[in-house]
């Protein structure tokens, strides 16, 4: 069969959701992934018996009625999935020279321990929670909004997200606080989105600490379960997903998105084609320039895409909790100046003080099958400029030459020695050592230099500075990181509205 109502380009938590919501429609749906498995950022690797994540270590809003949750529930999935929730007194540790606080399931409570730990700037701290509240209502509301009268009714709200629209969050920060560790506490989820203070916008990062202080979860049995359930749900609703399709152009007629070829040669036909690759791989290469009015073609010309990766994934016989970690994330900051740790990957050399984050989805997950009996799973990503991988981009997959090998495993070597800060003899006492670099991103997930979180979430690319869910394109939609924001959650909101919108147009033809 060639003629779908939908074609979905590209399996990400985006793409899967908005597939999902097609399918459950009774609509036929066509899944085309480039890759060798499905789930973008939420396919896992195995080395080993060791089952590694990659773009899945918690998220917020999946308490019962919460809005993740909701979505989830909706697409009719939360009988076959279950998250976990992580330690509520703290799931994110902040680490700075001599310095540490938790984020945990209440934001009065962090509220509370920073007007104990800075208290000079207690009443700056109540101000500063106050307005935090407040966007938090109106970003809210504004996610809600549905309808022309519910919009009106935002109207009165709106002048408060436009004030701080172009705000940076250090910006903000520096509005109420003198204090630079206070800034820098303030600042310790911004690893969230690979941007710091002086770069993040301010909405963003109130978004997302607010979607994380009303609690944070793991999926039971890790993003492979995520990804395996969608799979599973997909074809269980009458759905077609084809692996190693990937789209090399979408057909156009009279100006209108009619189907897609593939590399390998197949035609396929649909009224509607949702692309969750990026935007830049979907309007540059897939529709073409010359197709698009000037505007967005500018617009792309402009976009910036966020920061690369470097993750180090261990196998362990060692027990993290004998060393006091827990189900908590640690997010680990040598300085209490993020911006200048973040300045020289943002420049495109590599960090020189390490900033990095680790994770141990064992202690997440105790029950499911991450690693044998009895040992664990240590996850550790740093941020690592595209431009020092590049000149190996061309090479191929895991076939790249000594150099490249040697340049990614001094990167991993740095970050596995930083992190025995925590876990000591952690090299020593690891039965499988996996590291990826930002060629690995931009080879398994398509994504632009090798970004982890889409386009980057500075004040000109939030909001309709994104591309939300209409591409200039008739019958071409788009869902992912660069819709509405980059992290599960927002992919999930933006897959979904993607196929609601496809619903509707097949309705109107
Ligand atoms: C290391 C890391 C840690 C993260 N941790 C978290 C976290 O803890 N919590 C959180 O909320 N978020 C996290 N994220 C972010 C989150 O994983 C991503 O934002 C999200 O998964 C992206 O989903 P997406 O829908 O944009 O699709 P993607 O995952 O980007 O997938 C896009 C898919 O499209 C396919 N594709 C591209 N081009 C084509 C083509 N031409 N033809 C066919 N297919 C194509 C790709 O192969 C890919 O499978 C993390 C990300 C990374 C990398």
């Amino acid at each position: 069969m060639s003629q779908y109502d939908v074609i979905v380009i590209g399996s990400g938590i985006g793409g899967l959701s908005a597939a999902l919501t097609v399918a459950r429609a009774g609509k036929s749906v066509l899944v085309l992934e480039a890759e060798r498995q499905f789930g973008g950022f939420i396919n896992p690797f195995a080395r080993k018996k060791f089952w590694f994540d990659t773009g899945i270590h918690y998220v917020g809003e999946m308490g019962e009625g919460r809005s993740l949750y909701r979505q989830f529930e909706n697409l009719g999935l939360l009988d076959d999935l279950e998250f976990r929730e992580l330690n509520p007194q703290g799931f994110d540790r902040y680490v700075f020279p001599d310095y540490e606080i938790r984020l945990g399931n209440s934001l009065d409570d962090f509220h509370h321990q920073l007007s104990r730990d800075f208290p000079s700037e207690q009443n700056a701290l109540n101000k500063f929670f106050k307005r935090f509240k407040e966007i938090d209502r109106s970003l809210r509301d504004l996610q809600k909004r549905k309808g022309l009268w519910a919009t009106i009714s935002l109207l009165p709200k709106i002048p408060l997200l436009l004030r701080y629209k172009g705000y940076t969050y250090k910006q903000l920060l520096d509005q109420y606080f003198v204090d630079p560790r206070l800034k820098a506490a303030l600042s310790g989820p911004g690893g969230d989105i690979g941007l710091p203070p002086g770069s993040a916008a301010a909405l963003v990062m109130i978004g997302i600490i607010a979607h994380f202080s009303r609690g944070a979860y793991y999926p039971i049995g890790g993003s492979k379960k995520v990804r395996d359930t969608y799979v599973e749900h997909l074809e269980k609703n009458g759905a077609t997903l084809k692996r190693r399709s990937p789209v090399e152009f979408i057909a156009l007629k009279d100006g209108k998105a009619t189907g897609v070829r593939t590399k390998t040669g197949e035609n396929y036909q649909a009224p509607v084609v949702i692309s969750n690759a990026s935007a830049l791989h979907t309007l540059r290469d897939m529709v073409g320039y010359s197709e698009l009015p000037k505007r967005p073609v500018e617009k792309m010309r402009r976009s910036r895409y966020s920061i690369g990766s470097v993750c180090v994934f261990v196998g362990t016989s060692q027990q993290p909790n004998e060393f006091g970690l827990d189900d908590a994330n640690i997010w680990n900051y040598p300085s209490y100046d993020i911006d200048s740790l973040y300045r020289p990957v943002l420049e495109g050399r590599q960090m020189e003080e390490m900033a990095f984050f680790l994770t141990v989805p064992t202690l997440k997950d105790p029950h499911a099958n991450h690693a044998p009996q009895g040992k664990h799973t240590v996850e550790l990503i740093t941020f690592a400029p595209w431009k020092a991988f590049e000149p190996w981009n061309d090479q191929p997959v895991l076939k790249r030459d000594a150099d490249y090998m040697k340049l990614k495993n001094e990167v991993g070597q740095r970050l596995l020695g930083a992190a025995e800060k925590y876990l000591p003899g952690l090299e020593a006492r690891a039965e499988v050592i996996e590291i990826s670099s930002p060629l690995t991103n931009s080879s398994f997930a398509n994504t632009p230099d090798g970004s982890i979180y889409g386009m980057d979430h500075i004040p000109s690319q939030i909001g309709s500075g994104r591309w939300g869910t209409r591409s200039p394109i008739e019958g071409l939609l788009l869902c992912g990181a660069d819709s509405m924001g980059g992290g599960i959650a927002p992919c999930v909101t933006s897959g979904t509205a993607a196929g609601e919108l496809a619903i509707h147009m097949l309705k109107k033809r």
